[in-house]
């Protein structure tokens, strides 16, 4: 019983420091920034992107796997790769702003909702 209740109230904590670029090439800006890499000013995009590292996906989803989400503003669907997918499925917070395909922009999560679930903003 009493170990029971030890499992339950663990908190679950991912330590955002441990992150990994997209690509699996070295970060080319500090990793205080908020990508690791540079805007491309053809598409809009950061050359990069960081992602959790293996130890803290390994913590397990808190949300489903989704790898496509809409811009409230534009109405346009964007899709990511499956490590930026799995990466909000452990840490819904873990990404501030998110791109978008149509505006060629980043904006804060809270103005796109998941593609298989409108009601759901991204970072939620
Ligand atoms: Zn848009």
């Amino acid at each position: 019983m009493n170990f029971l209740k030890e499992l339950f109230s663990k908190k679950r904590v991912i330590d955002r420091s441990c992150k990994v670029t997209l690509s699996g090439r070295p970060p080319e800006l500090s990793r205080e920034a908020a990508a690791p890499a540079a805007i491309d000013p053809v598409t809009g995009q950061h050359k990069d992107y960081w992602v959790l590292c293996e130890k803290e996906i390994a913590k397990g989803f808190v949300r489903p796997v989704r790898t496509k989400y809409v811009h409230k503003k534009c109405g346009v669907e964007t899709s990511m790769g499956l490590k930026l997918a799995e990466t909000y499925a452990v840490d819904p917070k873990f990404y501030a702003y998110t791109f978008c395909v149509h505006c060629k922009d980043h904006y804060p999560v809270s103005e796109f909702y998941w593609s298989d679930s409108p009601k759901e903003d991204v970072g939620s």
